[in-house]
């Protein structure tokens, strides 16, 4: 697992590198690719500000993992988890957006998960199925309600920990388009670890075609195309192991159970313009499953989203139909619309 990984991301960044070495000049592309956030991500910007924009954004995620990251333990993440209460205002920020939406998605998603992730072993690779016994001592320091922040600091009761997993990237995406533009870039494509964001159009002036990967195998089972759009998804099937009876364990949590995720859906993926609310929703709607995911939807709004099924259905929101290209032909393509037919 751990080797599969890491051969993965070397020949990612040797892709990336690739990239960089054949960027074309005349159109001003820049492409850099780097590890942050416990992935491999690739930004492409464009234009005559390529460059600078690139850098300032890779610089921005790599402060932001500096601080967000639950494993270093110079992190300011690791600090509150070890006793600290004073954080940045974006740590601050960030926490308190993902509680915000743990309350709004009645739990589905939740950063107090961690020991429980650590007990499935998903923070060390080093996997293990641990008993029911074990799982519903944990889950008692499992509560995002018990989580306060105020200015200036987060109140943590003991034994609880907080993880950032399920909405970082998302941010990162968000602070790294808004650093490009800030610098001029007004074309870019930043990909953090699947987690994209399409800035403005391709260069041509045309939207920018997003692949929506096929759960079950390496191709995409259709494409999106876009632009200034977060575009997340989440399922288990890129980290999750598989234990000695044969069942596959995902590494997205249903905090309720504190068993992985395994109801009906292969995938959940989120069209925003904000990227922190795609990564907190992708985690959530896939722990609630396709019916609760529609009808908060429904009440919400403000996303688009496209869900695969294991029996083949891909359910689209209707504001994403006419920019998906279904690829895939052994996919059933359902719509959802927000008004009662
Ligand atoms: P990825 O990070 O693989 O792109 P997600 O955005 O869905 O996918 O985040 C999954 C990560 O979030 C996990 O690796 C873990 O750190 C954390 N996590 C798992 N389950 C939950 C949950 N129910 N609520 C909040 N965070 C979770
Ligand atoms: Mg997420």
């Amino acid at each position: 697992m751990k080797l599969r990984r890491l051969t993965s991301i070397l020949a990612a960044i040797l892709a990336g590198a690739i990239l960089l070495l054949c960027g074309c000049a005349d159109v001003g592309e820049h492409s850099e690719t780097f590890y942050a956030m416990d992935t491999v991500m690739t930004i492409t910007a464009y234009g005559k500000n390529a460059e600078a924009g690139t850098s300032a954004a890779r610089e921005e995620i790599l402060e932001k993992d500096k601080l967000w990251s639950v494993t270093n333990e110079n992190s300011t993440l690791y600090a509150l988890n070890h006793g600290a209460s004073a954080a940045d205002a974006d740590t601050l920020a960030l926490i308190s957006y993902a509680l915000d939406i743990s309350e709004k998605t009645g739990g589905a998603l939740d950063p107090t998960v961690y020991p429980i992730l650590t007990a499935w072993g998903f923070t060390t690779d080093e996997n293990r199925v641990p008993d029911d016994e074990e799982l519903s001592r944990l889950l008692e320091n499992v509560g995002y309600e018990r989580v306060t922040v105020s200015e200036n600091e987060v109140r943590l009761p003991e034994g609880m920990m907080l993880d950032l997993g399920a909405v970082a990237k998302g941010r990162a995406s968000d602070l790294a388009a808004e650093l490009l533009r800030e610098n001029g870039v007004s074309s870019a494509i930043i990909n953090l670890g699947g987690n994209v964001y399409a800035l403005g159009k391709k260069p041509d002036g045309s939207d920018w075609r997003i692949g929506i990967k096929d759960p079950e195998s390496e191709k995409s089972v259709g494409v999106l195309s876009l632009s200034d759009r977060a575009v997340v998804t989440s399922g288990s099937y890129e980290r999750c192991f598989t234990a000695p009876d044969g069942t596959v364990y995902g590494h997205i949590i249903d905090p309720k159970t504190g068993y992985p995720v395994n109801n009906e859906l292969l995938s959940a993926t989120m069209i925003a313009a904000d990227g922190t609310l795609c990564d907190a929703l992708s985690t959530a709607m896939f722990v609630m499953g396709s019916e609760a995911a529609e009808s908060y939807w429904r009440e919400n709004g403000g996303f688009d989203m496209i869900l695969i099924t294991k029996n083949h259905e891909l359910i689209l929101t209707e504001g994403v139909e006419k920019n998906f290209a279904l690829l895939e032909k052994n996919y059933t393509v359902s719509i959802l619309k927000k008004a009662i037919q």
